[in-house]
């Protein structure tokens, strides 16, 4: 398989059978879960989707060029596929099922909570966020009894400190639109994944949030190539 040549995969066992993760880069994942291929954020930047397998299940968090790219969605879409995507993003992709902050929606067996992300400090020079509340959308996936929570394009927001029993987290840490360290740091000492994987951080220094937590046994920071 390409994927496992050009790309690091995690496999975590599950109460419903292992769960596999590869980390295509930027904020994008292939998860394989009961033999489904399911996507967050494909981005055409940072891999060939036309080469990786098709998709049964696609998450989109926002409707920014980098997390809603429609080429690289075409790619891996099929009339089979079923995607799952923010208000704004289905005015720009048709055939989507829009879930919004706070639904909850079993999708392919797969029970999916929707939860909000969005900017509390970090603004454009207009004063408005980068991510406005409301308008992209976290993703709770439930694997079996594996809660694992991909948070888009967000701040440490009370929603995201109020999460119960995360296991596999991932959190963004790209500056200047989403955390920093310390944001990820007060966030994951608040919610308390046992697995924590910042994602999409750019040109931000991974090793000052595994410094930061060095202290938390019970929280493993995982850094993969994700930037
Ligand atoms: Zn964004
Ligand atoms: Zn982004």
């Amino acid at each position: 398989m390409t994927t496992q040549e050009q790309f690091e995969t995690d496999v975590l066992p599950t109460s419903a059978g292992d769960l596999s993760i590869t980390f295509l880069g930027h904020g994008s994942l292939l998860m394989v879960f009961k033999r489904m291929n399911i996507y967050v954020d494909p981005f055409g930047k940072v891999a060939d989707y036309a080469s990786l397998p098709k998709a049964d299940l696609v998450f989109v968090t926002h409707e920014h060029f980098d997390h809603l790219d429609p080429q690289a969605l075409s790619s891996i879409r099929t009339d089979k596929t079923l995607l799952v995507l923010t208000e704004i993003c289905a005015q720009q992709v048709t055939g989507g099922t829009v879930m919004r902050n706070g639904d909850v929606q079993t999708v392919a067996g797969i029970p999916v909570e929707a939860v909000a992300s969005y900017n509390l400090v970090h603004k454009r020079p207009s004063g408005d966020p980068f991510h406005p509340k409301g308008c992209g959308n976290g993703y709770i996936l439930n694997f079996g009894d594996t809660r694992l929570y991909i948070a888009g394009d967000t701040e440490n927001i009370p929603e995201m400190k109020a999460l119960q029993d995360i296991a596999i987290a991932f959190l963004p840490m790209n500056l200047p639109y989403t955390m920093t360290p310390e944001m990820v740091t007060d966030a994951a000492k608040a919610f308390r994944p046992r697995i924590l994987y910042p994602y999409h951080y750019g040109d931000t220094d991974v090793s000052k949030l595994v410094e930061l937590l060095k202290g938390e046994k019970e929280i493993e920071v995982r850094i993969r190539k994700m930037a």
